[in-house]
């Protein structure tokens, strides 16, 4: 079969990127597949396209209600039937889409794990004809992974169930091999009578973006350096581990003269939207945010990221600077480095993984207190009657009691307060107990790793980029130093200047040839064009034609390219993310064009 073919037919694209054909292939050859790759990379296409080609029906766990919906709208879109079960749904409605399920009208149905809770729905999968069962999202599987949901361990039975001739894929974006090994175990993959699935890790490499670490010593030194980052690319965002920490170096970029936008998870959600709304509109935003900025904002020209502390695991490392230079052109992404600074994430370890100790201390004081009556209390104060070191540790644990069933708490509106209660005791629900602490044990195991490997990257004098791929498992083509980071090519941030008359016609040239491509080619195409050369792509598509043929005949090749990067570092060009990636003249490359932007800055080509 020519997937291709398919691909361009049902979704409209021309090719397939890395990664992409191979899964689809192996999921029709009857494998499993785990196919990790980062987030918009294009995973959902892989199981899509696989369920359009075979028969039955496709079966997507979905952890997000908000997820399936925007995908099932997607595809309806394209005309491929797609339904959701969810909660949302009144009971009119599922037992309509229930029966649509059982007359064969999807192609593909996402559920929540939740769903199985329900052993009925089971049933009537076993039913019907599945031919593939997609587990999207696939780390909630693993308690390595961020996000670990309870209920997607059923998922394996629930594959038992269906028996070895659904194909089952798993997709994600979190690549640790401890993850990874999780989600074959708990899925049951590669355990007979099913064969070894096929792994794949793929679409990691982000080269364009320079990546440079700083050792500071001071807090001085760390904003010094930020304003130099800050000052050379303009557009971009410093992560700080704390919100406290957010207020205190927008303050300092207040005092130099910047009007920061900040962003923490604390925000009202009314200051939240004012925030997310000025980083769309302005022209060169800086914000300075925790790890809760990101989710869903993506702007593709951000020129910097720079980690004001550092963050607790390569995977949120690369997850943050991988939102820089989304447009493909150069960013400039740098750590700035102090070993002191470790000790936050340290204390988020502490916290988020508590001891077995300090679980049976508050359990113990919880149970005296709560047993006349219901209590209601902050984290905090908790904390101080059980002599535990801070109220952070203290709601995670209340949080297990909860999950234990030993508890049940409320919380107060307007207040950071509960009210807990005690739930009728019974041995079991001591074990489930007893079990978390011991799962807490070994994920603090793993956090622990996680954070001495990001401190390793920290100190690595070896390639950076190869650093982050091996630790997602990926090989680096060639394994060759690369030119954009700080120990194979050492450079240094590089303040704009105003162009010279000169330069600003060759500018305006550069640009009204990309306004006459029409976004149909790429930059090499672009550069050849300028430069009047006779290449056959050129004069097969009659571009030898345009006004803007040779325009820049008298300069080299080379710094035609070199001047076409640098523009598009300056967000007058941007890429497309198909490959190859096509130029596009955005709306600042037009104003730059007509010469309406005096206040346009740029690093010359040299
Ligand atoms: P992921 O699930 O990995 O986060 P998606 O599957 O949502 O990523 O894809 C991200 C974007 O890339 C979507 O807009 C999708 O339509 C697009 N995309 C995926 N595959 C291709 C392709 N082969 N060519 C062009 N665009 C693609």
């Amino acid at each position: 079969m020519h997937l291709k073919e398919e691909l361009e037919k049902h979704f409209g694209y021309d090719r397939f990127r890395s990664g992409q054909e191979e899964a689809v292939r192996e999921v029709l050859n009857g494998c499993d597949v785990v196919l990790i790759m980062p987030t918009g990379a294009g995973k959902s296409i892989c199981f899509q396209l696989a369920a359009v080609l075979l028969p039955g029906v496709t079966i997507v766990i979905s952890p997000l209600i908000a997820l399936m919906k925007d995908q099932v709208d997607a595809l309806s879109g394209k005309g491929i039937p797609a339904t959701f079960l969810n909660s949302t749904l009144d009971a009119y409605e599922m037992s309509q889409r229930l029966d649509g399920i059982r007359q064969g009208r999807y192609k593909l149905v996402y559920v929540a794990p939740e769903r199985f809770r329900n052993p009925r729905f089971t049933e009537t999968l076993t039913s019907l004809n599945v031919s593939l069962f997609t587990v999207d999202e696939a780390h909630c599987i693993s308690q390595w992974g961020h996000d670990f949901r309870p209920d997607y361990l059923n998922l394996g039975r629930v594959i038992q169930r269906l028996g070895e001739n659904v194909r089952v894929m798993a997709v994600t974006a979190t690549a640790t091999k401890a993850v990874r090994e999780d989600i074959v175990r708990q899925l049951g993959l590669g355990a007979a009578p099913r064969g070894e699935p096929f792994v794949s890790v793929t679409g990691f490499a982000r080269p364009n973006l320079y990546l440079h670490v700083t050792h500071c010593k001071t807090h001085a030194a760390k904003f010094a350096r930020l304003v130099r980052v800050a000052e050379a690319y303009r557009c971009g965002i410093v992560y700080c581990a704390t919100r406290k920490m957010v207020e205190r170096v927008g303050t300092m970029l207040r005092e130099d003269g910047y009007d920061p936008i900040l962003y923490h998870g604390a925000m009202e959600d009314a200051e939240r939207t004012r925030m997310q709304n000025r980083f769309i509109s302005e022209d060169e935003p800086v914000v300075v945010a925790t790890n809760a900025f990101g989710m869903g904002m993506d702007r593709p020209d951000i020129r910097f990221v720079v980690h004001w502390d550092i963050p607790g695991s390569v995977e949120a490392y690369y997850q943050e600077v991988g939102r820089a230079g989304r447009d493909g052109g150069f960013a400039w992404c740098e750590l700035l480095f102090n070993f002191v600074d470790t000790k936050t994430q340290q204390f988020f370890i502490d916290s988020s993984n508590p001891e077995r100790t300090d679980v049976m201390r508050l359990w113990s004081v919880v149970k005296r207190e709560c047993s006349q009556s219901p209590v209601t209390r902050s984290a905090d104060d908790w904390a101080d009657a059980a002599g535990l070191s801070n109220g952070i540790l203290a709601r995670t644990i209340l949080a297990m009691l909860e999950r234990a069933g030993l508890v049940t708490r409320e919380m107060e509106p307007g207040k950071r307060a509960y009210t807990t209660s005690l739930l009728p005791y019974a041995a079991e629900k001591m074990q489930a107990l007893e079990r978390n602490c011991k799962a807490m044990e070994a994920k603090r195991g793993g956090d622990q790793g996680k954070l001495d490997t990001m401190r390793r990257y920290a100190y690595s004098k070896g390639c950076r980029h190869q650093f982050l791929l091996n630790y997602f498992g990926e090989r680096k083509a060639g394994g060759a130093a690369c030119s954009i980071c700080d120990n194979c090519h050492p450079r240094q941030p590089v303040r704009p200047k105003e162009p010279t008359e000169a330069q600003w016609l060759e500018i305006q040239k550069a640009l009204s040839c990309i306004a006459r491509l029409g976004g149909r080619f790429g930059l090499d195409i672009a550069a050849l064009s300028l430069h009047g050369d006779g290449h056959p792509g050129i004069a097969a598509n009659g571009l030898d034609k345009l006004s803007t043929f040779g325009l820049l005949r008298d300069k080299t090749l080379l710094h035609i390219t070199n001047l076409l990067e640098a523009l598009l570092n300056e967000s007058c060009i941007r890429l497309t993310q198909g490959i190859p990636p096509l130029a596009v003249l955005t709306a600042k490359g037009i104003r730059v064009m007509k010469r309406q932007s005096p206040e346009f800055r740029f690093n010359p080509p040299r």
